[in-house]
């Protein structure tokens, strides 16, 4: 059984006062993100504290506690703790001692386990100043916000983006017949990025995956006040468990010491959908699928109050034969650039990397001497490879608990969740910094820098399976 082990991020009440870095000396870089997701805001942080301007437009009026449980693995970790928030963020974070795996059936398989708050390995742990967070989405967006208006980030709210333009001397974007200039312009919109087809010219519809999730949050009094199912939201503690069967996975966490709670159900879907971020669901249609399930899972989903589930459709996207507008001037990303399927808990820590790695690279090419163009070329360069094998992990997680064969006993190893080293101990920052001037020389670079990368290239650069699937990422 493989361990998870590393630093959970447990509040200590002697970072009340956590040093909260200031802004950087002026850069002169101005800088234009669309989006206030978390890549948008991780971006727009790190930005400010390399000294750049950055002006930021979100289409949503006002942030809605919409959403439900995210992860930021130690990868993206290491930037939230040095910003200043560590000791926030983890009070709306889970402690669980690991997942809790049963078959189908309601077979125990085994628990992997994980270190509970107290148990962390004080200066042995590689991931001490890398913390894992397992919060809230509404709870780590307030956060991001907070930060990034204190640092001077110019959020303006209820303003949708709806056109792109790109000089030789500037990009910009156009917002109800006024223009906005900067050096670069981010489109970090999201999964539904408008940025990715008039900046990049390619329209890349969206198609079903086969699959969706059941997702919801409630107070997790409801799961208590049900003997079948009470035993997995025990107050003043986080617990997770997960039901693997044919072609489907339940999971159910607590967060904020058994106060919340969230159930997901992965299955198979063969709805044609247009791409949404959230259907109505209904439990008696996700109840359906677990017929011949566990009791305690149907019972789990009997707690489920009216109006409270969302039905996910997953989509493939294809993948992008590029990041970067023509001039180097535009670029996506996150889940702009490149959606996660949730198995693979890695869509929200790859925006953050995004967003570190283009803060840096500005910096890095500004200092040099540089055209800014070229270092939206470098962050691809130094991304694309990394952010490829991190979506590969969804689709092998996704397999191997889908794919089981129950004619035989299980093998506990086989099954479960896969925490990769090389993603949890990679820092961004570190990367841009040691091989900037590599990426510089890369043929792709040099390509991409002047024109769009010819067919044969594109198809170098493309994913190999439909693996760039699906909408948004734990
Ligand atoms: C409301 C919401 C709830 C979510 N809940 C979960 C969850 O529970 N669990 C999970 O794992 N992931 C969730 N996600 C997805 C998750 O945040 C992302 O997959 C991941 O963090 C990558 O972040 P991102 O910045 O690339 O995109 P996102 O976090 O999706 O942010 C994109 C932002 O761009 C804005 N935007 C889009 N188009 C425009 C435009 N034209 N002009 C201006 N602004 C625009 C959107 O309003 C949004 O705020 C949610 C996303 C959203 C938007």
């Amino acid at each position: 059984m493989s361990a998870i082990s590393q630093s959970r991020g447990a509040p200590d009440p002697s970072l009340t006062d956590e040093p909260r870095p200031l802004p950087g000396a002026p850069s002169g870089i101005m800088i234009i993100i669309v989006g206030a997701g978390i890549g948008g805001l991780a971006c727009a942080i790190e930005s400010r504290l390399e000294g750049h301007e950055v002006i930021l437009f979100e289409q949503t009026k006002e942030f809605k506690p919409l959403g439900d449980n995210i992860g930021l693995f130690p990868n993206s970790g290491r930037f939230i703790k040095r910003w200043g928030i560590h000791y926030e963020l983890s009070k709306s974070c889970a402690y669980p001692d690991g997942l809790r795996w049963y078959r189908y059936d309601g077979q125990f398989i085994t628990h992997q386990r994980q270190q509970k708050k107290g148990e962390d390995m004080g200066d042995a742990n590689p991931f001490k100043d890398a913390p894992l967070y397992d919060t809230t989405r509404y709870d780590l967006h307030q956060l991001l916000i907070k930060r990034a208006k204190e640092l001077g980030v110019q959020i303006l709210m209820n303003t949708r983006v709806a056109k792109y333009v790109e000089e030789a001397d500037f990009a910009g974007v156009e917002v109800d017949g006024k223009l906005y200039k900067a050096d670069v312009v981010l489109g970090a919109d999201g999964v539904k990025s408008k940025a990715r087809e008039l900046v990049l010219g390619v329209y890349d519809a969206p198609r079903p995956s086969g699959y969706a999730i059941f997702r919801t949050s409630y107070s997790a009094d409801r799961i208590r006040a049900n003997p079948i199912c009470a035993h997995l939201a025990a107050l003043d503690e986080d617990a997770r468990s997960i039901w693997i069967g044919p072609d489907a996975h339940f999971i159910i966490g607590t967060t904020k010491s058994g106060k919340e709670m969230h159930w997901l159900l992965t299955h198979l879907d063969k709805a044609d959908v247009e791409e949404s971020w959230m259907y109505p669901g209904k439990v008696e249609d996700a109840l359906e699928y677990v017929k011949d399930w566990d009791p305690v899972v149907k019972a789990v989903m009997e707690t489920t109050p009216e109006g409270a589930l969302v039905d996910w459709k997953l989509v493939f996207r294809d993948p992008l034969p590029r990041w970067v507008s023509e001039g180097g001037r535009t670029c996506v990303l996150g889940d702009a650039a490149h959606p996660f399927l949730p198995t693979s808990q890695q869509g929200a820590s790859q925006a953050v990397e995004d967003g570190v790695t283009i803060a840096h690279a500005l910096s890095i090419a500004k200092k040099k001497g540089l055209p800014l163009n070229v270092a939206l070329n470098v962050y691809q360069t130094l991304r694309y490879e990394r952010v490829k094998r991190a979506q590969q992990l969804g689709v092998d997680n996704r397999n191997r608990m889908h794919k089981v064969d129950y004619s035989k006993p299980i093998d506990p190893e086989a099954v479960q969740l896969q925490f990769a080293l090389w993603l949890w101990q990679h820092d961004a920052i570190q990367h841009c910094h040691d091989n900037f001037d590599s990426a510089l020389v890369a043929p792709m670079v040099d390509q991409l820098a002047s024109t769009s990368p010819p067919v044969a290239q594109a198809d170098k650069l493309a994913i190999e399976q439909p693996v760039v699937a699906a909408v948004a990422a734990a």
